[in-house]
């Protein structure tokens, strides 16, 4: 794909309102809606602005909770109508019931995606600060196998989890998740430093990921993790070995970042780079999605590869990694810099 034109992945945060209340949350979540969220209105001309890349980009509708808008239903039907292929990640609370899994599917969900964060109730509803988070979650993705809807598992790694992807890998299996998707820690939101890893426990995290990619039937996808493809195409050449079928994922979204192959709406209609890059390039009210996408000098800066600074702008993996805009940003203030958690120095510096 032409990343210049069109993103592969949109991202639209109908809501920040959620139920529950993560220790990391992003959008720093609370029970009541905005009355300043994007309307159905607003919601219907976004995907008619997303159908017009021409690509029928990935669409996923986060939030929050997207369960928390009354209006899901028909928006998720229309996206999949206007033939983007649509993914929804619902927040295990009391709303994702088994009816609203089906409904999702009815409604034509590719694909619903659930959050995992320790491999048992007792670590990840620790995380999630909601008891019976956990069963909830195994129960939407129970439903969701017994009536063949995809699902993806996805999870936040910190200090807290880092040693248990291994089992959370196992639960990943046993439920069937076609994708494990793997965010790695903005500070930003309710997210703390403390929770941040450092650059070298993110390569002790990318060979568990690796070995997990080799051995088990699921496709492995970071998130703010652009590192690990370096860490990938390392290994592949250390070894001699052919990109196995697990690693297309990979290839796949190789030199997607923040801006380049993606875009985020906020609930209010912001057009950032990513959730986790908080710059703002236009509004979905009033500017349209596609030419700020092409055209913002924000996203034209962030796709541009000689403006990479630091040990970024001179390393030979820049093209498949380029680093973490976001992660540059939450540390040092400019989104430009080197991502602050490789270790790798390339041989130009
Ligand atoms: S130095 Fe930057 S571009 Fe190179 S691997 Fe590290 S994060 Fe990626």
């Amino acid at each position: 794909m032409n990343f210049d034109q069109a993103p592969l992945l949109v991202i639209w945060e109908t809501t920040q309102a959620c139920d529950l209340s993560c220790v990391h949350c992003r959008a720093s979540a609370m029970p009541e809606r905005n009355p300043g969220e994007l309307t159905t209105g607003d919601a219907l001309r976004l995907l008619d602005q997303i159908q017009r890349f021409g690509t029928s980009p990935l669409m996923v509708f986060t939030g929050g909770d997207p369960l928390k808008r009354l209006d899901l239903f028909p928006l998720l039907r229309r996206s999949a109508e206007l033939g983007l292929r649509t993914n929804v990640s619902p927040s295990a609370t009391p709303l994702l019931t088994n009816e609203a899994v089906r409904r999702f599917q009815e409604c034509g969900v590719a694909r619903m995606a659930i959050s995992l964060d320790g491999p048992d109730a007792a670590s990840h509803d620790e995380f999630r600060g909601v008891p019976g988070t956990f069963d909830r979650a195994m129960a939407a993705l129970e439903e969701a196998r017994r009536i063949g809807l995809e699902t993806q598992i996805q999870t936040t790694v910190t200090r807290r989890n880092m040693h248990r992807l291994p089992e959370i890998a196992e639960r990943v299996a046993e439920v069937g998740g076609k994708m494990w998707s793997l965010f790695f820690l903005i500070v930003t939101g309710r997210a703390m430093c403390a929770d941040d890893l450092t650059a070298e426990e993110y390569e002790q995290v990318f060979d568990t990921l690796y070995r997990v990619s080799k051995t088990m039937p699921f496709d492995v996808k970071t998130t703010e993790g652009m590192h690990y493809r370096r860490f990938v195409a390392q290994r592949i050449k250390e070894e001699h070995a052919k990109r196995e079928d697990n690693q297309k994922v990979m290839w796949r979204t190789a030199g997607v970042s923040d801006g380049k192959g993606f875009v985020f709406v906020s609930h209010t209609g912001e057009i950032y780079p990513s959730g986790f890059l908080p710059v703002s390039a236009g509004n979905v009210r009033t500017d349209n999605l596609v030419s700020v996408y092409r055209n913002s000098s924000l996203f034209l800066l962030l796709r541009d590869m000689d403006m990479r600074e630091g040990k970024c702008g001179l390393c030979e993996y820049h093209n498949i990694c380029g680093g973490s805009r976001a992660r540059a940003f939450a540390v040092t203030g400019n989104y430009l810099a080197e991502d602050p958690r490789c270790s790798y120095q390339p041989a130009g510096v």
